[in-house]
Formats: C-alpha cells, structure tokens, sequence
C-alpha cells in the first residue's frame, strides 16, 4: 500500500502541491496495451424508428438493467472487436463522476474502467483528494467499447454511445461532473475546443457543473501538466464544497 508521501510523488506534486487529506492508494504497475484486429465496418443504419425507441429504451434504464443493456448493445462495429464491454463503475449515489474517453486493454480485459496505468493514477489523484473509487465517486467512459488499438472514438461511436453516458448522468444526478480529456469535454460540452482553453473554469451539463481536465493518458507522457491537473481537481474541490447540500443542479433534459 503506497504513502501519501508516494502517492504525491507519483502524481510529481511534491514538494510543492502537498493534500492535507490522509490518504492510501495500490501500487503502480505498467501494463502495454495489446494491439487487436481492425473494426469491420458497423451494420448499415438501422432505420430512424428504431434509433428512436432505442434511445426510449435507454432512457428508461434503471441501474438493474443498465450494464445488461450495454453488454447486448450492437449500434456500432466495436461490438464485434470487444472482449468485454465497460459500462462504468463505483457508487450509483455518488457526487463525482469522472468521465474519461473509452476503454483501453486493460479495461476490455477486465470489464472495468481506468484499471490500467491511466487508471491507477487516476485513482492516486482521487486519493490525494481523499477519495477513492466507489466512495462518492462513479467512473464512465464516453465509449463503453473499446477501439481497436487504443484509436480515438469516431464521432459516429460516440453519438452511438451518447444515450448510455446521458442515461447515467441522468440516474447519478452528480453534484459535479469532471471531464477527463477532449473527447469527453467536445460529447458533454458540445465543442472542439482544446483542453488548455477549456480548463480552469466551471462549465455546466444540463445545470451541473462540469470541471474539463487533462486525460490521465496524456499527463503520463507530459508529466509538467499533472500540476495543472491538480489544480484542476482543487477546483473540482471547492465546486463542489461550495454548492448546497441539496444536489439538484442538475436539469433534465426538456422532452422534444
Ligand atoms: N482511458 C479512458 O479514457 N478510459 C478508460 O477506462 C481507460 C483508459
């Protein structure tokens, strides 16, 4: 079991950026992603209909049927290539919720999001906020299917995907959402513009505030950005201190 002390190293916070919060974390381990075969092209376009009860469906999902649903799900062509589907994780009252792009190996392997390298330190940014996953916090993925070699999602597979990520914003109702990384910032926030210029300030999804912040892929392969990450999350911090007890900021969506 790691320090706090390793804890802030792994996440190269020290000596400066140092969390009051006590803290424990499991250790750091690299896995490589294994490459896999290309996705065959997905099935033609089902007719509109049937998009539209399909997305009726989807948003009448209780948290009882909602990993089914995903793992039955064949509206894109990663169907075919995943092992595992990842329809996300931890406490279905949680305040937080993350969301990061899509699976990678590790996560197709294991049917569970941010369990590889990204993941863990993931999960050591949570502790030194003296969180965990599971506890207050739940993780999803824009894409609950991994793409063949880790390639960024096609706008199609993510507006396929779309109805699930908004059916669990939906079920948590989070006090705050943090998006990590571009392609959950562009689906949430309805935009391409970089993270630099995205981050540092509280958007809103449908009334809840939503804190953009840099994927934790990316900080492995550009470590001086994981200060401005922290930051990130000191802000996500005191968002959500800040809001009443009562966590409805969030709006539904106004039906057509
Ligand atoms: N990267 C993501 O965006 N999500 C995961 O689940 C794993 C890595």
């Amino acid at each position: 079991m790691a320090t706090r002390d390793d804890i802030l190293v792994e996440l190269g916070l020290t000596p400066s950026w140092r969390s009051r919060a006590s803290v424990a974390a499991s250790s750091v381990a690299v896995t490589a992603a294994a490459s896999e075969p290309s996705t065959a092209a997905p099935p033609a376009s089902a007719p509109a209909q049937d998009g539209e009860a399909r997305a009726a469906r989807i948003a009448a999902l209780s948290w009882d049927h909602f990993a089914g649903d995903v793992d039955a799900c064949a509206a894109c062509g990663l169907c075919r290539t995943r092992n595992r589907s990842v329809p996300g994780v931890g406490d279905v009252n949680a305040e937080w919720l993350f969301v990061g792009e899509a699976p990678g190996a590790d996560e197709d392997a294991r049917g569970e999001p941010f369990v590889g390298q990204a993941g863990r330190l993931l999960d050591n940014m949570l502790a030194a906020l003296g969180m965990a996953r599971g506890r207050n916090v739940y993780i999803a993925n824009v894409l609950k299917c991994r793409p063949p070699n880790n390639r960024t999602p096609e706008p199609a597979e993510a507006e396929a995907c779309r109805p699930y990520l908004e059916r669990q914003v939906e079920l948590l109702r989070p006090k705050l959402i943090v998006a990590l990384g571009k392609s959950a910032a562009s689906l949430l926030l309805g935009t391409d513009a970089t993270i630099a210029s995205l981050r540092g300030r509280v958007h809103r999804y449908r009334g809840a505030p939503l804190i953009v912040t840099y994927h934790p892929a990316y900080l492995l392969r550009n470590l001086p950005d994981k200060a401005k990450a922290w930051e990130d999350m000191l802000l996500a911090r005191r968002t959500v201190a800040a809001l009443p007890d009562n966590r409805d900021t969030y709006t539904p969506p106004v039906a057509p």
